[in-house]
């Protein structure tokens, strides 16, 4: 039995973003608050607080009166929300490059160093945070909050989607297209830019491709496990 009181919120989001981010838990497969609760110790209380977040970041799928789910994203909605981003983010490329300012450079700049470290490190929830809040970072560079509130749900739903379809040993973003996109706009070329941001996403799409079932991954304890014991790694 853990003991009580091992983990906090922010641990047990931590450890159950880190699982799902995973792709080793089961597309659809419940989220039992009662279940999740004797894993980590804590009350059903807690964990309903916990998954709510998690709903709100899309991350997983909640319904009143019957709980929490982990997606279970159809490769036809990958295909729209990827068609979505180019759509989106193919302007905010163009938008940012036109106007981007020696500040917002260092930040990006800044930004990119530490989902390279991230990426070496080979921590794949970090990876696929950070390398999201680089998306989430240009959308901000706009100052449009209807455009930063489309990609907030874009980017998530992709993060998702990357962890169900995409072969586990290959990065989200790869770390040198993202680069690509970095100089292009640290040259103020709009149109460079917006290729760059569009061949990228249309390469994140082709690298999209449903996994075989891992063993055992109708069980959330071993995933849940793995997660539990890399966040305590992390933590040392
Ligand atoms: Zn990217």
């Amino acid at each position: 039995m853990p003991m009580t009181g091992r983990f906090d919120d922010q641990a047990i989001h931590a450890i159950l973003s880190e699982a799902l981010l995973s792709g080793r838990l089961m597309a659809g497969a419940k989220l039992g608050e009662q279940r999740l609760a004797a894993v980590f110790g804590v009350t059903r209380e807690r964990i309903r607080k916990v998954l709510l977040r998690l709903g709100h970041e899309r991350l997983i799928e909640t319904f009143p009166n019957r709980g929490a789910y982990v997606v279970n994203p159809s490769i036809e909605d990958a295909r729209e929300i990827y068609e979505a981003r180019r759509v989106v983010e193919g302007g905010i490329a163009w938008h940012v490059a036109e106007r981007l300012s020696d500040e917002q450079q260092t930040v990006l700049r800044a930004h990119f160093t530490s989902e390279r470290q991230a990426h070496q490190h080979r921590s794949r929830a970090d990876s696929v945070r950070l390398s999201g809040e680089f998306h989430i970072l240009l959308a901000r560079m706009t100052k449009n909050e209807f455009v930063i509130r489309t990609m907030q749900e874009l980017v998530a739903r992709t993060s998702m989607l990357v962890a169900f379809f995409e072969d586990s040993n290959a990065s989200e973003c790869a770390v040198d297209e993202h680069e690509e996109i970095l100089l292009a706009l640290e040259s103020r070329n709009p149109a460079a830019a917006a290729h760059a941001m569009m061949a990228h996403l249309a390469l994140i799409e082709t690298r999209l491709h449903p996994r075989a079932a891992p063993a055992g991954k109708a069980d959330l304890l071993p995933a849940l496990n793995a997660a539990i014991e890399a966040y305590e790694a992390r933590a040392k």
